[in-house]
């Protein structure tokens, strides 16, 4: 078997809401490139790539001469030939090898009749659990609706979640607001929820002494863990030790060199796996028994999925052991997706792992070229700005919070 072909489509789908972040926001849809590998005997393998609002396409074509020709089930020697660890610090491509790996892992289940899961080393449970995401959103352009600013709609954002989706963990995206603001809607949440799990992460936007008095204040809560309360192995580290709440990091333990000054230094308790940041769904099975054998926690890291990458992070939720925590999901702030069937289900605040071979999702042709036009309508966002603050930087630490008492709608084409 040989790979033919390899095609990138780029799309836009809606959000509820524009989702704010620390960094800048979501404007209102995710832009996602949708990568379709062919073999010699008509298989497609699906893989799927974010970029920061902006399309991929271009970094796929400029691969085909690399991947034609190529054995799929060589997953090992792909990730030498793509993404090399010293010539890519010339290119680096580990986002793209992620999802050139979904899409050869998806194949190889299909030519093998198998499920993803079952090459991973076969699941140890049929369902994986998510944590409510929670965002501070703008309100939808087009209606008003689905603003989250305040401490009573974040309350009644999480309840309307959790009576649709039965979701018991949750976690709160912050550093957009004043510390202090953000700390007393964590603590409403946790008010509202008694017996749920939380976790509350500001993207590294603290500095340590900020990062450290917040944590104090929310010490008496039912934290999953605070994560990246700062940037940096070494004021994490600072963090850890004033903290008597573990710390969990998506950003400074992103590949196995962090990863081991992160053993042999402790700086973070639980890692989060991202299939795409660590370059694909085998790199974080591998990243997880590292950290079982040093009994380091891990989770699940979402970086904005549509339904593929979403298999993929169900596949990897399936087959680690030492899964203890919710996985995180953006998913349910979108309002439609591009895989057959429409959008998975939540049922009690977990997802079915697809059962079908390969990574069992298939595209909808109907969704993929409406949402492709939407994505020619729409065009690119820039994921690191926010659209009703023009000319600021997100710094880190950040000094420049937005305003709790600002309640205008951006004027962002939707
Ligand atoms: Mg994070």
């Amino acid at each position: 078997m040989k790979i033919q072909d390899i095609r990138a489509t780029t799309v836009s789908v809606p959000l509820e809401a524009p989702l704010r972040h620390a960094n800048g926001c979501h404007w209102g849809r995710f832009v996602r490139t949708i990568v379709e590998v062919e073999t010699d005997n008509g298989l497609v393998g699906l893989g799927e790539m974010g970029g920061g609002g902006e399309s991929a396409e271009a970094a796929f074509r400029g691969l085909r001469s690399y991947l034609v020709g190529r054995d799929p089930a060589r997953l090992e020697e792909l990730h030498f030939l793509i993404s090399n660890p010293t010539a890519s610090l010339y290119n680096n491509r580990t986002q793209i090898v992620a999802a050139l790996e979904f899409a050869c892992l998806d194949i190889l289940g299909q030519a093998w009749g198998v499920p993803v899961s079952e090459i991973l080393g076969g699941r140890l449970r049929e369902r994986v659990p998510f944590a409510s995401y929670l965002f501070f959103r703008y309100p939808n352009p087009a209606d008003g609706r689905g603003e989250v600013r305040t401490a009573e709609q974040l309350i009644a954002c999480v309840q309307e979640l959790k009576k649709r989706c039965g979701f018991t963990s949750h976690k709160l995206k912050g550093g957009v607001f004043p510390p202090g603001y953000e700390l007393e809607c964590y603590r409403a949440l946790a008010r509202a929820l008694p017996g749920d799990r939380l976790r509350f992460d500001p993207n590294a936007v603290w500095s340590t002494e900020q990062a450290v008095e917040f944590g104090r204040a929310i010490e008496d809560l039912n934290n999953d863990y605070l994560e990246d309360p700062v940037f940096g192995l070494n004021g994490m580290r600072r963090t850890r030790e004033k903290l008597r709440i573990a710390l969990a990091t998506n950003t400074v333990v992103v590949n196995f060199e962090q990863l081991a000054a992160n053993i042999l230094q402790p700086a973070v308790d639980v890692i989060l796996l991202d299939t795409t940041f660590w370059g694909g769904i085998r790199p974080c099975v591998k990243a997880a028994g590292v950290c079982e054998t040093f009994q380091l926690g891990v989770a699940v890291h979402s970086s904005g999925e549509l339904g593929i990458q979403l298999a993929t992070m169900l596949h990897l939720g399936a087959v680690i052991p030492n899964l203890t925590f919710a996985a995180d999901a953006h998913y349910h702030h979108l309002t439609d997706d591009i895989i057959s069937g429409g959008r998975m289900r939540y049922e009690g605040g977990s997802i079915a792992v697809p059962s079908g071979p390969g990574l069992g999702v298939t595209l909808d042709r109907s969704k993929l070229a409406q949402y492709t036009e939407e994505f020619k309508r729409l065009g690119p966002y820039p994921y690191d700005q926010d659209p009703l603050r023009p000319g600021w930087t997100p710094t880190i630490p950040n000094t420049r919070w937005a305003d709790p008492e600002d309640g205008r709608i951006p004027n962002i084409s939707f």
